[in-house]
Order: C-alpha cells, then structure tokens, then sequence
C-alpha cells in the first residue's frame, strides 16, 4: 500500500521538529499553538488539553492539540517548570508575499535554566543556568549566567563533588555541556533533577562570545563559558547585550560549605518545609528591593573570607544603625526602585515595553534622593560608595521627555511617546486631532484671499482632498497657484500644493503615526541599551545598599552585636543565641549562651538530655559564623571570632534514624568529608555521631573521631553525644573540654535549662525524654526498671585508652573483651491491658545502656 502523501505544512512541521527533537514544539497556526504526534500526546496530558486528530479520516490520522496563542506562556511555564523544553514556532515572512508554504522558524527555545519569570515570587531568587566542560585529571570548568540579570561567572572545580556542590549552591535546572560528562557526574544530576542539554562546541568565529569571554585567562573554565554563551545565543536567537564580561572567582576565596551543610544549616531553605520561612534568609531579609534580596541570598551563599570587606560592611551597618533617619529614607526611597536588573535584561532583550521604561525612569528618580542621604552620613565610611553611585540622569531625562506618563502595554498601537518630543510626530497628532480646524481655517483663508465667499473644501475618495470653486468664479483665481483635477456642471475642483501635503499627512497621520511612535520608542530603547552596562553597576550598588540597611535593620530589631574578627584561634561569644529560634520563641523564652574555645581547645563535647538543646547551641555557633562572615552583626552581646575556611556539620534531623543503614552511611559519609578536608581553620559539627549504628560500633567510632580531630585536623570542633562515657577522654585529650546542656528533674518532670555548662551531664534522661513525649506510662515504668536492672549489673560501656598509648604500651588489650556485654533484662509481660501494642522485647533492644 502506498504511503499516504504528506501535506507540504506536515514536511514543514517534521522538519522543524528533527532539529529540536528533544523539545515540544508549539507550532503557529492562526491564533493557536499546535503540538503533533507524541508532543501532542504527551503535552495534551501534562497540560490538560483535548488530543484531537489532523486528517481524522485519512488512513492515518495525526495525534494533535492546540493552545490559544494569548495564553500561551502560561502552558510553556507549566512545561519547563516540569524541566521540558519548548520551542516557540512562528511565521517569519508575511503570509500575503509567501510563495507557497509560509515561511516558519523557531524563534526561541524556553529551557528551564533560560526562561525568564515574571512572577513577583521568583524576583528574589535567581535562575542560573550552568555551564560545564571537562578537562583531564578530574578538573572541571563551570560557568552560570543568570539570563534575567546577566551576570557571568566562571571558575574551575577540581573533583566531582565539588561540582556538585558547586552546582547544588547555585541551586541549578539545567546544565549545559558540549563534553562527555563523567557517569557518576550524569547520574548524580539526573538524581538531582537537573537537565543536561548537549550543545554543539562554540563557534569559535562568534565575535559577542569572544568578547563576552575576553577576560578569562583558563582555557577549561574559558571553555565552559564558551559553551554557555552558544547555547544561550542558538536558544534565544536574539540580541543578548545585557549580558555582562564573564568574570573568574575561585571556590577558594569564600567561605566553603558543601551541599549537605548548606542544607543542614538552614540558610535559604527550611529542611522541612523546603521554602525560605524558618531560614537565615528569611530572618535577614528586610531589603526592599529584589536586587536586594537577590544579593543577600548570594551574599548567604558565598560568605567571605577577607577581613577588610568584612570590617567595612560593618562599619557601614553600624552608621546604618545609629543614623536611624538615614537609613528609614534610604527604605522609603528603595521602596520605589524597581527590578533594575531584570529591566535592563528586557531593555536589551527587546522585551521591554513603555510600562518598563517608566519603571527604570521612577526607580533613577529616587537616586538622587538616596545621594542626598548618603551626603549624610560618615563621609569615611559611605564616600567611596557615594562617588561612585552615577544616578544615570540622562536616561531619566529622556524617558521623561520622551515617554507618556500611562503608557498602553503594546508599544505598536501609539499612545507611547510624549507630545513635544518629537515634531513629525506631533504634526501627525496635529493633523489627527486638528484637521478640520486647519481645514476650515485654510477654507476661511482661501476665502479671504481670492474674495470668494462660496469656495469650500471638500474630500472625495478619487482625489482626495480640493478645493471647490463655482464656474461663475473661476475668473477671480489665480490660476497659476490651482491645479485643475476635476470639472463639473457648475463648479470646478482644484488642487494646491499645500493642500495636497495637508493632505498627505491627514491620511498618513493615523497609520504612520503608530509607526513612528513605534520607531522612536525603539530608538529610545535603543539609547538605554547602550547605556545598560552604567544601569547595571547602578543596580549593584543599590542592592548593595539595600542589603545592608535591611541588617543593619535587623541588627537593630533583635540587637545583634557588631563582631570582632581576629587573627587568632580563639572563639569567644558572649551570650549568644539562634537568631531564628529566637525569633520563633521570643526573647525573653530564649536561654543566651556562651562559647568560649582558646586557641588550645579544639573540641567542645557537649552532652545533655535530648531536647535540652544541644544541636541549637551547635547551628548558633555555625550561623553566627556565616553572619559574621557575610558582613552582618551576629546574634550575641560580644563575639570575637577567627575567620573561618570551611564549614561542616553532621547534623542529623530526627527522622533520618528511620532509615537505618543507608543514613549511617551518609552520617560516615558525611563525616569524611570533614576529617579529609577540614583544616586547623575550620568550623566542624558533628550531633550524635555514631548513633545509626549500634551501640559499641557507633561510641567506638565516635571515639576514634574525636582523636582524630584531635591528633590530626585541629579544627575546632563541636561533638554533641549521648554516650557520656565519651567524657571521659577530657582526662586524656588536653583539647578537649566537656560542656553539658543542664536540665533538672523536679517531681518526676524533665525541666530544661537549656543553660550550657562547663563539666559533663550526669545523666542522660532518656526516660523521662521519653515520658513527656507521650509514651504509655506502663511503657515508661517497665523501662525505668530496666534501667536500675542493668545500673544494679553494673553493665556499662567504657572508652578505650588511646591508640598512642596503647602502641607504646604493649600490655593495653584493645580487644572488645575490655567491654562488658550488658545483659539482657529479663522480659517480663506487662499484666495492664495494652499489652500487643508495642513489642517491648524490641524496645530493650534498643534502649542505650546507662552509665
Ligand atoms: P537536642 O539537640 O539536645 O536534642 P535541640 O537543640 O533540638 O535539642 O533543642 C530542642 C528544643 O529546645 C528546640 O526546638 C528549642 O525549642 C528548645 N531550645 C533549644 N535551645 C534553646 C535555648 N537556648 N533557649 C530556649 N529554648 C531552646
């Protein structure tokens, strides 16, 4: 049987669709999209369309759904939102001059890591699009833009996890590479959700790209950028001249924290929850402006390493602070500044409409303003800021004169340029609004100068516009200024050059209007865009500025101290506190807590009952670092502090201990990540290591732990435990002190003080834990017998002396016979009626042996 022929629109659409095979391909046809075949099938269901059928009668009928053009964008965000790519088909010849088939190309391919929301939700986060090539020996080049603001950033990575943690930090959608990825590397980001898009290798010829690419002096990292710029041009397919030189950083210069500490630590995303609330950002974040959010998020994410930057914001935080009127002017005058990055991405991108240009001109309106209060302040602290802000008033000025004050949104419909600002223009509108007036003021004129009191003006479709004359006065002109057009029975019609340009311009008035206001807000667009780089560094200092009002604000509200940076290995925090638990609990509820580590102490063991509050004395030190560390006033009445290289915690959230082996996989995991990598000035937090495992392996290794460290790294360490005979090792371990989170038993009840304390806990509590969360109190009695069988046994766990010792003294057993087994109590069945309910045979099993 012969093939059914296909139609000349189908060889159109199959041959788009081989070039873009991996994306859905919403194709123009009138005033719908179309999705064919499988697109149509799989995108009807993911988008809720009805899957219809093209040729439904032939034999073999085509699977097809549509989308109205007008709504579009929101099925494309639905899409790419799922991590799919869409390319947008359009007419590109006018259908009236095609010859045969119009003419269709894709104009733009939407991806995750390119597309450009709008929503307000999305202003304060980034959407980075991240650029990869690999090189030899494990090295890696990466490179991120963020096409809405256009910055570029470009570093090399050596190892695969420090691409990961690279790209997890930058909280990426997509990646693009022209390389062979590494398996792992490919298998590890489609388990992240990521997208990995192969492009073609640049294009070595791409002149933007070179320049783009020119400051770069690394050929893997180079390479990266290269690959991201091509992509970014073959998928937009439009000018891109926001985009900024890409700049080299290097991991090293910031404050490093992989995936899971970041994660751990809570700084923009709450474990739980996965959203900003309950985070760092969301205790920090009173900036007015989404350049300003975006800037703190960043400035979270990377904290600094060097000194100067960071005694300098807190120099400007602490002017903030004390000129309270500043710095309300300063948040009332950003409250009225608009995205200006985003608007110079649309202004360059050919986006932007006469809405967007007001925006920019009432945001460069209040730069003056915020000169003037930066007047204000310590000229020592604030002057090189103040020098260097341009308020970039030659473009206020020209979208002032140039723009309406309520522009419509189309810019092709008129209504966009000011009267005054051009005079084609207004001769247009003159003539628009004006032309019977001058028409009846030119008849008024032609009456008075030819003495004709009947002569009119009239208008028909052939001639246009005359002037009518009757035959009994055709004596009193002046022929050589008329021109005859038409004769009839009494009078005659005539022309006059003027007329005729009158003319010209009435009935050009409304059609090239529009078009000329079209062109001259295209040329004003034009003026800005080449102006975008000074909008720009514009954009930067007032996220800057709002970045550090809001904490200095914050400093302010919940009276955070200004901290000490020192040279020296000492830690020294007076009263410190969580920021975000405190916010939640107020206060007055909150117990403030010192840490104070000499340059000799390495470790502090703290131990305590669980929920006296040991792992938030343990994230309070950690996130009073990263503070200090991003330039802010840090939660405490006095902190001295060491900057620190690195950050690492093993802090488990409780529901991990379900999961059994696989997480104390990850916490061993975890934990040599840290005892590999971290140095004498790093910050290491390790909660309850050891406990996903049983009891002898997990104090075993906790133990073997702790004298690494100790021995080895010299990081200063916090290692919360609940086997308090790891407090014993402070008689042998000269950096090691032990702290305790008190609690107190009164009449039966846990009291918590969450006061921390030098020494170690006496008890662990466990039970009465266990009581105020509820557990039948059969339950809670059959334990408490438990635990005086096996105390009566005297069965207890013991440390082992260290392995120094013990090389040097051959005598020092270290086979586990040193540790006696603790019994097994004998079970006995509870007698009350919820016996079946719970399996307390189980529930010895795992009930910690007490000291
Ligand atoms: P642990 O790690 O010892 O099990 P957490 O640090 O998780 O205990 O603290 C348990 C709860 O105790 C926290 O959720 C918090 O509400 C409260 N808490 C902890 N530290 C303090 C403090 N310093 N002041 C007041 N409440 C605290």
């Amino acid at each position: 049987m012969a093939k059914p022929k296909i139609t000349p629109m189908m060889a159109q659409y199959n041959e788009i669709k081989a070039q873009y095979p991996d994306a859905f391909l919403f194709y123009r046809l009138g005033d719908f999209y179309e999705l064919f075949n499988d697109d149509a099938v799989v995108g009807s269901q993911l988008l809720e369309l009805t899957l219809t059928q093209r040729n439904k009668n032939s034999a073999d009928p085509i699977p097809m759904a549509g989308v109205p053009h007008h709504a579009a964008q929101n099925y494309i965000d639905i899409l790419v939102d799922k991590g799919y790519k869409v390319a947008v088909v359009e007419q590109v010849e006018n259908p009236a001059e095609a010859e045969g088939m119009v003419k269709r190309e894709v104009v733009q391919l939407v991806t995750p890591g390119t597309r450009m929301k709008t929503s307000a939700d999305a202003a304060k986060e980034n959407n980075y699009l991240v650029g990869l090539s690999v090189a030899p020996l494990d090295c890696y080049g990466l490179a991120y833009t963020d096409l809405s603001t256009g910055e570029i950033k470009v570093t090399s990575l050596q190892g695969l996890n420090s691409v990961l943690n690279e790209i997890s930090r930058l909280e990426t959608k997509e990646v693009v590479t022209s390389d062979e990825l590494p398996n792992d590397l490919q298998a590890s980001l489609t388990t992240l959700g990521i997208l990995v898009s192969k492009t073609k290798s640049q294009d070595e010829t791409h002149a933007e790209i070179a320049y783009l690419t020119q400051q770069l002096q690394q050929t893997t990292p180079k390479a990266a950028a290269n690959t991201l710029l091509q992509y970014l041009f073959d998928t937009q397919k439009r000018s891109l001249d926001h985009l900024q030189q890409a700049t080299a950083y290097e991991v090293a210069q910031y404050l490093k924290m992989d995936r899971h500490s970041r994660a751990n630590l809570e700084l923009t995303v709450n474990l739980r929850t996965q959203q900003r609330s309950g985070t760092l950002l969301w205790l920090l974040d009173e900036t007015k402006t989404a350049m300003g959010g975006r800037t703190l998020k960043q400035w979270l994410e990377q904290p600094l390493l060097d000194a100067n930057i960071l005694n300098q914001r807190y120099d400007k935080i602490g002017e903030l602070v004390k000129e309270f009127f500043g710095r309300s002017a300063l948040q009332e005058a950003l409250q009225s500044v608009y995205d200006l990055e985003r608007l110079a991405g649309r202004i360059a991108y050919g986006t932007a409409n006469g809405r967007d240009l007001l925006q920019l001109r009432r945001s460069l309106q209040q730069v003056p303003e915020i000169l003037s209060i930066l007047d204000d302040l310590d000229p020592a602290i604030f002057g090189e800021l103040r020098i260097n802000l341009d308020p970039v008033s030659d473009i206020e000025v020209l979208i002032g004169e140039a723009i309406t004050d309520e522009p419509p949104i189309s810019v092709t419909d008129g209504g966009v340029i000011r009267t005054g600002y051009h005079e084609q223009l207004d001769k247009y509108r003159d003539v628009m609004t004006n032309g019977k007036t001058w028409l009846a003021e030119l008849e008024a004129h032609e009456r008075q100068a030819t003495g004709i009191n009947s002569l009119k003006i009239g208008f028909n479709k052939v001639f246009g516009y005359y002037i009518e004359v009757t035959k009994a006065n055709i004596a009193k002109l002046d022929a050589d200024r008329y021109t005859r057009k038409q004769t009839l029975v009494n009078a005659e019609r005539f022309i006059t050059p003027e007329l005729k340009e009158r003319e010209q311009m009435i009935l050009e008035a409304e059609s090239k209007s529009s078009e000329l206001e079209y062109q001259l807000f295209t040329s004003v667009r034009q003026t800005i865009k080449e102006n975008i780089q000074r909008i720009q560094t514009l954009a930067a200092h007032l996220a800057q500025l709002d970045v550090l009002q809001a904490l200095a604000t914050v400093a302010e509200r919940y009276h955070f101290v200004r901290p000490i940076l020192t040279d020296e290995d000492v830690i020294d925090i007076q009263s410190g506190r969580h920021p975000v638990v405190e916010k939640v609990l107020g206060h007055q509820e909150y117990v403030a807590n010192n840490v104070e580590m000499q340059a000799d102490d390495t470790i502090l063991l703290i131990t305590g009952p669980n929920m006296s509050g040991k792992s938030t004395y343990m994230r309070q030190l950690a996130l009073i670092v990263v503070m200090a560390q991003i330039g802010s006033f840090v939660p405490a009445t006095a902190a001295t502090l060491p900057i620190f290289d690195q950050i690492f915690t093993r802090i488990g959230a409780a529901d991990d201990l379900i999961s059994g082996n696989s997480t104390f996989m990850v916490e061993m995991a975890e934990a040599n990540t840290a005892l590999q990598n971290a140095t004498k000035h790093s910050l290491i937090l390790f909660d309850e290591l050891g406990r996903g495992t049983a009891t002898y392996d997990g104090m075993a290794l906790a133990q073997a732990i702790i004298e690494y460290v100790h021995e080895h790294t010299h990081a200063k360490t916090l290692f919360s435990t609940h086997y308090h005979e790891l407090t014993a090792l402070a008689d042998e371990l000269p950096e090691l002190q032990n702290v305790h989170v008190g609690a107190n038993e009164q009449d039966g009840e846990l009291i918590f003080s969450h006061k921390v304390l030098s020494g170690p806990a006496d008890q662990s509590y466990g039970i009465n834990v266990a009581k105020l969360a509820g557990l039948p109190s059969s339950l809670i009695t059959r334990a408490a017998d438990i635990l005086s069988h096996l105390e009566e046994q005297d069965v207890s766990l013991k440390t082992a002396p260290m392995i120094k010792t013990a090389l040097a003294d051959e005598s020092v057993d270290l086979s586990v016979d040193e540790i006696t087994q603790p019994a097994m109590a004998p079970v006995v069945k509870p007698a009350t009626g919820d016996e079946g309910q719970l399996d307390l045979f189980a529930l010895s099993e795992s009930i910690d042996p007490q000291t």
